[in-house]
C-alpha cells in the first residue's frame, strides 16, 4: 500500500486535525513510500527499532514518537541514533499520541475500559480534548479489591500504587498514561475511581480527601492496547501485516 494513501486514512481515523498536542501526529521520520509489514509498539526505542528490523518490518507505529515540545532540539546521543537507525534502514515512524488515546472506538482509553469490563462508555465533560478522560459504568458494583485485582491480572503486573476504599465502584474514569493530572476532573464527572498510569504525591492526597479510589497501573502498561488495537484494525482493512511488539517497561 502507498504510504502516504496509509497516512491519509489513519489521520482521518484518528481526526488529527482537530486535535492540539505537544508533539507532530503522523508521519515523523520518512522511509520508504510502499508499506507492506508494520511493527506497532508503545514507544519508539532503540530496543523497539531493532526488533522491527529483526521482522523484516518496513514501519513503524507507535504511540510515543520523537520531537515533543519543550525537548532539545540538537539530534545528538540517543535521538542521533534512533533516528540514524531508522533513515538508514529506509524505515517510516510514524506516531499518534493524544490522538491515540481519545479514539472513541480503539483509543487506549475505550481499549483500557473494555478489557477492564465497563460498560456505557463516554468521554467525560469536563475535561478535554474529548475523550481523553472516559467514563464507564458497572452495573454490578466493584470493590476497589476487586478493581485492584483485575487491573494486575489484564496488565500482568503489580500496581504503582492504589487508594482503595470500601465505597462499591459504580462509575470508573480512565486517562492512561501520564494522567495523574485528571483526577480532579474525575471527580468533577461523579467517578468513584480514577485510573490511570502515573501517580504524584498530591494525587494520593486528592484520592485519600475527596473520597475517590485511585490506581496507577502503570504508564507503559495502560497505553498497550490503543496502538495494538489500531495496527489489527489496519491488518483488517488494508491487508497489511501487522506485528506488535512489547517492549517491556516498568515505569
Ligand atoms: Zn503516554
Amino acid at each position: 500500500m502507498r504510504r502516504d494513501d496509509l497516512l491519509a486514512e489513519l489521520n482521518r481515523w484518528l481526526n488529527v486535525e482537530q486535535i492540539q498536542d505537544y508533539c507532530p501526529n503522523g508521519l515523523q521520520v520518512e522511509g520508504r513510500e510502499t508499506v507492506s509489514h508494520i511493527v506497532t509498539g508503545v514507544t519508539a526505542s532503540q530496543a523497539l527499532i531493532q526488533q522491527a528490523l529483526d521482522v523484516g518490518a518496513d514501519t513503524l507505529l507507535v504511540h510515543h514518537g520523537y520531537f515533543w515540545k519543550g525537548e532539545a532540539q540538537p539530534i545528538t546521543g540517543m535521538k542521533k541514533r534512533r533516528i540514524e537507525t531508522l533513515l538508514s534502514a529506509n524505515m517510516n515512524l510514524i506516531a499518534y499520541h493524544l490522538p491515540l488515546d481519545t479514539q472513541a472506538d480503539f483509543g487506549n482509553n475505550v481499549e483500557l475500559l473494555k478489557r477492564l469490563g465497563a460498560e456505557r462508555l463516554e468521554p467525560a465533560r469536563t475535561a478535554s480534548p474529548e475523550g481523553i478522560l472516559m467514563l464507564g459504568h458497572y452495573a454490578k458494583p466493584l470493590s476497589g479489591a476487586e478493581l485492584s485485582e483485575r487491573l494486575e491480572s489484564i496488565l500482568q503486573r503489580d500496581l504503582v500504587a492504589a487508594v482503595v476504599s470500601d465505597k462499591p465502584i459504580q462509575r470508573i474514569a480512565v486517562c492512561t498514561g501520564g494522567g495523574q493530572g485528571f483526577i480532579e476532573d474525575a471527580l468533577n464527572a461523579g467517578a468513584d475511581a480514577f485510573v490511570t498510569g502515573e501517580v504524584s504525591e498530591q494525587t494520593v492526597h486528592v484520592a485519600r480527601e475527596c473520597g475517590i479510589q485511585f490506581f496507577a497501573a502503570g504508564h507503559h502498561a495502560t497505553e498497550r492496547y490503543g496502538v495494538k488495537a489500531l495496527g489489527e484494525q489496519i491488518a483488517e482493512q488494508f491487508g497489511l501485516r501487522v506485528t506488535f511488539i512489547d517492549v517491556d517497561n516498568p515505569a
